[in-house]
């Protein structure tokens, strides 16, 4: 695996790879959902870039920017293991220099849920993925499901912008007790790690009882008091419609964000 640290030297590498290119793009701190997405490329593509970049416009001014993990080395070494050809790793003045004046803002889809509780964040998220993707040139782009509004976001982006590159959705990857897998998990103490199954078994019984017909603004008031009645301090529970749209009839999705102490969890489930 070549590793490229300028814009320079990752046009001149990508160049050269086989195509179809897919391009998995993180921010570090690479965990089984990280590498399944990687796998996911591999199996559709002859070459595979990865990029990690922690990207400062999509955190806010009191969220874990500074605390975020980089393990960079260790990253590094799981990604070549799975055959990634060429990881990216921009320094934040490679991504963001002096008079960056320039944002890719899409409405309607990035507004509510975590749009509405993290303002900026989407556009953070949007400007930072239409930059890689002029970067990188992919043909392919993987995304995982867990970020179920920022994989909509992106659809849309790539959509509007006639961006011709394929985006794929890759289910959330969890452990054994059903938590999804996320780089933040490693900020719960092992009392919050106990409590922290509450939040997919909460979304898990709300998606059961909307698919048997409950009524969705009871089933969302009871997912939320069983989510405070095991910590959390609940930003957002949800049930959506296939545009994002918060809904009481034809729910395909139910989403939550809730934080346990200082740490922000989010997860979502498909209702059938
Ligand atoms: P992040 O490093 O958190 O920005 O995530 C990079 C990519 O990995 C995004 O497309 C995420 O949706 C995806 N991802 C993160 N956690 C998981 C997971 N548990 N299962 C599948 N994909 C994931």
């Amino acid at each position: 695996m070549q590793t490229v640290r300028d814009l320079a030297a990752l046009r001149a590498a990508v160049a050269l790879l086989p195509r179809p290119l897919a391009f998995v793009p993180t921010m570090g701190a690479l965990h089984e959902g990280h590498l399944t997405l990687v796998r996911e490329a591999r199996a559709h593509a002859a070459s595979v870039v990865a990029s990690i970049f922690v990207n400062p416009m999509q955190f806010g001014a009191n969220e874990d920017l500074s605390r975020y993990p980089r393990p960079e080395a260790e990253d590094a070494a799981l990604l070549s293991a799975e055959g990634v050809a060429l990881l990216w790793l921009p320094p934040v003045e490679a991504i963001y220099p002096p008079g960056f004046a320039t944002t890719v803002s899409v409405s309607g889809v990035s507004e509510g849920l975590c749009g509405a509780s993290r303002p900026g964040h989407f556009d953070g998220v949007a400007t930072i993925v239409a930059k890689l993707f002029n970067q990188v040139r992919p043909d392919l782009a993987f995304f995982g499901e867990k970020d179920w509004q920022q994989l909509a976001v992106i659809r849309r982006m790539a959509a509007d912008l006639d961006m011709a590159i394929a985006i794929h959705g890759v289910p959330t990857v969890r452990e054994a007790d059903g938590l999804a897998l996320s780089s933040r998990n490693q900020y719960l103490s092992a009392d919050e790690r106990a409590r922290a199954v509450a939040l997919p078994d909460t979304l898990a019984a709300l998606a059961l009882a909307i698919s048997a017909g409950a009524p969705v603004d009871s089933a969302l008031a009871d997912a939320r008091g069983r989510l405070e009645r095991a910590g959390f301090a609940v930003d957002y529970v949800a049930a959506v419609d296939g545009s994002m749209s918060p809904v009481t009839e034809g729910v395909e999705r139910v989403l939550a964000a809730a934080r346990l102490g200082s740490t922000r969890l989010i997860d979502n489930m498909p209702v059938r």
